[in-house]
């Protein structure tokens, strides 16, 4: 099955208590792209960059079955630039330097071959730039699933409601669903994004886990207790790819199995904090998932008799 990525594919200087990172390769569907790799071969990568990219990053995508064809790089031009710092705590930051470069007048071209996606995946780009990916596509996906994040809610909300409308699930931070909803309960806030149009909401909540809402159901996944947290860059980019991913192998859409994509997503992105950028993404094994989705399981089964 095919999944569709589209985002970000950029530089980022990371600041954690830790240590720093200058100038690494990161952007939210690198992150994707990684993640869902290891799940489904058949990625179709939609984003721009500038001729400052490293080629052997894109080559390196490729080797892990990622069509890349999708991938503008544009001469003479920078790839989109971020800096961020974090705070103590790790689960907060702050944006140094957002530098748009190739991303200021990025009009996605989806390619012949990618208009028939059976899942799509729209990581945090603009609202117009995520409706014109979903208005090039031939027939509807199974599954589209999209990211936004507070600054299009602050400058684009009208456009945003629209893509909102659009699409069957969102994959957002708990700020941003509190946001979007205008509701501090996670439950009112879920009832609320429900009715603006997508059947499955996630929210993310960091250190604190993610939980999914479908109907009248609800869902929560811990994230997994880490002795170290080294770098929650991408975390959030890194869940939605190991959820889609799971979802585009299984492609069954039930409840149940939008829970074990939810484990499956956490699973991920605890490996993404332990080391800078996708550095951690790039080592494991399938086995490695395997061990990290038991440990998930463990650290949440429990039998309770109630007499
Ligand atoms: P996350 O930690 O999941 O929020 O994702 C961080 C990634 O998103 C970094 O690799 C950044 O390059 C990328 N990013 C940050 N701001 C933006 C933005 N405004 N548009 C697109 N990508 C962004």
């Amino acid at each position: 099955m095919s999944l569709l990525v589209v985002g970000s594919m950029a530089f980022d200087t990371i600041e954690t208590p830790f240590g720093k990172a200058d100038r690494i390769v990161g952007g939210a569907a690198t992150y994707i792209a990684w993640a869902a790799s290891y799940f489904v071969q058949d990625i179709l990568q939609v984003s721009v960059v500038g001729d400052d990219f490293p080629q052997a990053e894109l080559e390196r995508l490729a080797a892990r079955g990622v069509d890349i064809s999708g991938v503008q790089v544009k001469p003479e031009q920078k790839s989109f630039y971020w800096a961020g710092r974090y705070h103590l705590d790790m689960n907060s930051r702050d944006t140094l330097v957002t530098e748009l470069n190739v991303l200021a007048d990025f009009k996605p071209v989806i390619p012949e071959r990618f208009q028939r996606p059976d899942y799509v995946m729209l990581g945090n780009l603009s609202p117009t730039v995520q409706m014109s990916v979903i208005q090039q596509l031939r027939h509807r996906p199974r599954l589209i699933a999209m990211d936004t994040m507070n600054f299009w809610m602050d400058t684009q909300m009208d456009e945003l409601r629209k893509v909102v409308a659009k699409v069957d699930a969102l994959i957002i931070n708990d700020a941003e669903a509190r946001q979007l909803s205008g509701e501090y309960s996670l439950v009112k806030a879920a009832r609320v994004i429900h009715r603006m149009g997508p059947r499955y909401l996630v929210i993310k909540k960091g250190e604190h886990g993610a939980l999914l809402f479908y109907k009248n159901h609800a869902f929560f996944a811990p994230a997994l207790p880490l002795e170290e947290v080294f770098d929650p860059t991408g975390a959030g980019d890194t869940f939605a790819g190991g959820f889609m991913g799971h979802i585009a192998h299984t492609t069954d859409l039930s409840f149940e199995n939008m829970k074990t994509a939810v484990v499956v997503g956490s699973a991920m992105a605890s490996f993404c904090v332990e080391k800078f950028g996708i550095e951690r993404l790039k080592e494991i094994s399938s086995e490695d998932i395997e061990n990290r989705i038991r440990q998930f399981v463990d650290l949440m089964h429990f039998d309770i008799d109630l007499v």
